[in-house]
């Protein structure tokens, strides 16, 4: 089986950041306070609860795990209403690549992100890509994004066999190529998000590009010692 484990925000998507709103507004019913995150803090690759505990510490709160957790419920619940304030849109080639795995029985994809599970499908919902994902890894807690990578290999290897040359993820961030070397699997990074894709580079990822491949290249860098052992076989067949 091979396995793609999907980040969402930059990689999948792009809200074009509409999810602030909803942030906004839990902080200010939670803490009667005014924050705006696109101006203080550089959220590409954090969790939803990193945020949240940065949120907090910005503002001089403790950020104690209650509160971090009813900030990110609140969010969820609010994210729905902020996401069509803002023209996101799904990112180049995502569709075409997710509708075409769907037929291929030997590769499955799943969500890994640092989004919390409630977040992960509102948004996924909005841009009508969540049928494409039956479960996936989410941020639970504030703890490291590799802890959420080595959720999602599980979850994999409950579901079948994983060949362990054929585990991919697929991000926008530092973060995500960290996460990927973590649990062994390699990064196919876009620079579709917050990063370009020299500071991409900087992290050495797997592979590397502006932005997802078309269908057939994508299915070729997946398959790719599948493709290289079938042609050495068709030029040996011509001798
Ligand atoms: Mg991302």
């Amino acid at each position: 089986m091979t396995v793609l484990f999907w980040d969402i925000d930059g990689t999948l998507i792009t809200t074009r950041r509409a999810g602030m709103y909803a942030w906004s507004d839990s902080v200010k019913e939670l803490t009667g306070r005014q924050f705006d995150l696109k101006v203080e803090v550089r959220t590409a690759g954090l969790t939803d609860y990193q945020i949240a505990a940065k949120t907090f510490e910005l503002l001089g709160i403790a950020p104690d795990a209650d509160l971090i957790e009813q900030l990110v419920r609140r969010y969820e619940e609010l994210l729905p209403a902020s996401l069509p304030r803002k023209a996101g849109y799904v990112l180049p080639n995502v569709r075409e690549i997710l509708e075409h795995l769907r037929d291929r029985p030997d590769v499955r994809s799943y969500l890994l992100t640092g989004n919390t599970r409630g977040g992960a499908r509102a948004k996924l919902t909005y841009f009508g890509l969540m049928e494409y994902f039956a479960d996936g890894a989410f941020a639970e807690d504030a703890g490291a994004r590799s802890a959420i990578a080595a959720r999602a290999l599980q979850l994999a290897r409950r579901a079948a066999p994983v060949a362990e040359d054929r585990i991919f993820v697929i991000g926008d961030t530092p973060h995500d190529i960290e996460c990927a070397g973590a649990i062994g699997a390699r990064t196919i990074a876009v620079a579709t998000g917050g990063y370009t894709l020299e500071e991409l580079q900087a992290y050495d990822p797997w592979r590397a590009f502006e932005e997802l491949p078309a269908v057939e290249e994508f299915v070729a860098l997946i398959d790719g010692e599948r493709s290289t052992a079938r042609r050495r076989k068709e030029a040996g067949g011509r001798r």
